[in-house]
């Protein structure tokens, strides 16, 4: 995924297919990225290394990526977990991080029950202070961690 920022307003998002008034110069828009949730049911699906074409599209990611549920593979400097395919959204992290120390980015994907499940965003949609302590720690490597709720986006 692609990362600008607005010269207006200065706000930084994913670029993507959603046409969103820049709050500031009316005239321009921000062409912002809107993740949604492949019709998979996950109750059946969990942990199946399958799905991870359709949850890639849905958050406009290709291959070249890492993805969790996925075939183990090569490293990739993004990796995807879709929080509501996997048993353990943690352990994903964890194995990613010690198998892929290269690692730049890394998207946590899931639906707001999901993401508040697996302790990742409070009920109110922010990211626990669990969270923010690892997002802090990624970013003090130079590398990022996102959370995408099919819900309310880039969180
Ligand atoms: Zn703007």
């Amino acid at each position: 995924m692609i990362e600008t920022t607005c010269p207006h307003c200065g706000k930084t998002y994913f670029v993507g297919q959603k046409s969103v008034p820049c709050p500031v110069e009316p005239h321009s828009t921000h062409d912002e990225f809107e993740a949604y949730q492949p019709d998979i049911p996950a109750d059946n699906n969990l942990d199946n290394p399958n799905i991870s074409g359709p949850l890639l599209g849905g958050v406009g990611a290709g291959t070249g990526v890492n993805c969790y549920p996925g075939t183990p593979g090569s490293c990739h400097p993004d990796a995807y977990i879709f929080v509501d395919y996997v048993s353990d959204p943690w352990d994903c992290l964890s194995r990613q991080m010690s198998v892929c120390p290269n690692t730049q980015r890394v998207f946590l994907v899931g639906s707001h029950y999901g993401l508040n499940y697996h302790g990742i965003l409070t009920a109110k949609g922010k990211v626990t202070s669990k969270i923010q302590g690892v997002k802090d720690g990624f970013s003090y490597c130079g590398k990022k961690m996102i959370v995408i709720s099919y819900r309310d986006g880039v969180i």
